[in-house]
């Protein structure tokens, strides 16, 4: 048996050091005071409140990782993944605009971007401009290295040319990274990032998708014609472009995690009140043992979706390897998410059915935890990959 260790001891996964608990109640009461007013307008109109955003960067959530140099709060991948789940127990749709924003574009800027590409971007997405991450195309979803947008060299820039599909924030972004290839017949070596801003010349935002779920979150088209953009705009390296998609989906899926949790953590709190609320048969129907064994499953699958998103997200801030777990807490916490919102919606009974309660709508929400930043089939594929691959 081993001496007790010197080391101080490991806090438990869920035990919040004093700055997390701080931000957690921060946002929390911002979610209920500002999010929640809006979240069946937004979701009718399928539309973002403008105000809403503006309040999202006073707030200091779009910048959480962005260095205080640059004007952002400084702070480490898992304050992100607490932001992105408070508010998505109010509105998914609020907590991927901000996982987008932080864990996809910031993420990419601050480990890929040059100092110059950096300090000439970062400190807008930290004030007021928001960001979007561009790799899928129509016939590019899973095999997304199979991309055809093209980036051709002309002197000290590349001309894009391509179109993108369901590019989330393509409606509200200033700032867009862009996959594109600078060599076809390279395949994934020919992948390149780069950033474009709107109002760049040939560059275009196209029809927004009118969706089952997350209808606040502008799904859109990108349209690249004869687009320039200087060399200086490279993020990362030409043709390093797939090192920079798979470090940051790899990261971002974290996040969707999170997302996920958060929305069915929001269901079971309306569930748990609902149904000490509502009676039938001269009670509470959350008397009912056959309706407090649903709400405690529920509890327990939201618990260990917690964990395993969680400790994703610690083990990436402790430079740790996590591909495995972010796989497994993104399929997890996306199908605790389906499950939940769908119990939530059972024990209100008609009234779950109807857009008068929150619950109808979070189902609809839950769904696309298991398509975007990869399909449940390609996480199964990535815990296989490490299950059945070279021995550990
Ligand atoms: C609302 C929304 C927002 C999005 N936001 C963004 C964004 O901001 N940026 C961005 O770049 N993309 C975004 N996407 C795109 C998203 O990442 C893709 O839709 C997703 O990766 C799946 O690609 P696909 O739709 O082409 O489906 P396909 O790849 O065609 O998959 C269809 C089905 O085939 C299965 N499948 C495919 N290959 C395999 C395989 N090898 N083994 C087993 N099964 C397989 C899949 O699991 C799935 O069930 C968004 C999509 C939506 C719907």
């Amino acid at each position: 048996m081993s001496t007790p260790s010197e080391a101080p001891p490991r806090p438990p996964l869920t035990h919040l050091a004093d700055d997390e608990t701080l931000l957690r109640d921060t946002v929390r009461a911002f979610a209920r005071e500002q999010v929640a007013p809006v979240v069946r307008e937004m979701d009718e109109r399928g539309t973002f409140s403008a105000p809403l955003l503006r309040q999202l960067f006073d707030l200091g959530v779009m910048g959480i990782e962005i260095p205080e140099a640059h004007g952002g709060a400084g702070g480490r991948f898992f304050h992100a993944v607490l932001v992105v789940e408070e508010l998505s127990r109010v509105d998914p749709s609020v907590g991927v605009l901000v996982d987008v924003q932080n864990t996809l574009v910031v993420n990419a800027l601050v480990k890929w971007g040059s100092p110059e590409l950096q300090a000439r971007v970062l400190p807008g997405l930290a004030a007021d401009r928001v960001g979007a991450y561009a790799l899928s195309e129509a016939a590019s979803g899973s095999d997304a290295f199979a991309l055809t947008t093209r980036a051709r060299e002309d002197g000290d820039h590349f001309v894009i040319d391509g179109r993108k599909l369901w590019i989330t924030n393509g409606n509200e972004a200033d700032v867009f990274v862009v996959f594109a290839t600078v060599d076809p017949d390279a395949g994934y070596r020919g992948i390149t990032a780069f950033i474009i801003d709107r109002g760049t010349a040939g560059f275009s935002v196209g029809k927004k998708e009118d969706k089952l779920g997350i209808r606040a979150s502008s799904t859109c088209e990108l349209i690249f014609e004869a687009c320039r953009v200087p060399r200086t705009a490279v993020v990362g390296e030409v043709g390093k472009g797939y090192k920079v998609a798979i470090e940051t989906l790899n990261e971002g899926r974290i996040g969707i995690g999170a997302q996920m949790l958060g929305l069915a953590d929001g269901a079971l709190g309306h569930a748990v009140r609902y149904t000490q609320e509502r009676r039938q048969f001269g009670k509470a129907i959350a008397d009912f043992q056959g309706v407090q064994f649903q709400l405690a499953r529920a509890a327990t699958e939201i618990e260990a979706a917690r964990l395993l998103v969680y400790n994703a997200a610690r083990l990436r801030d402790a430079g740790a390897p996590f591909l495995q777990e972010a796989a497994m807490c993104k399929i997890f916490a996306s199908e605790v998410a389906e499950r939940t919102a769908s119990l939530a919606v059972n024990l209100f009974g008609g009234y779950g059915f109807v857009k008068d309660y929150p619950v109808e709508k979070l189902y609809r929400d839950a769904k696309i935890g298991q398509i975007y930043e990869g399909t449940s089939n390609l996480q199964l594929q990535t815990i296989a990959k490490g299950l059945l691959g070279p021995r550990r």
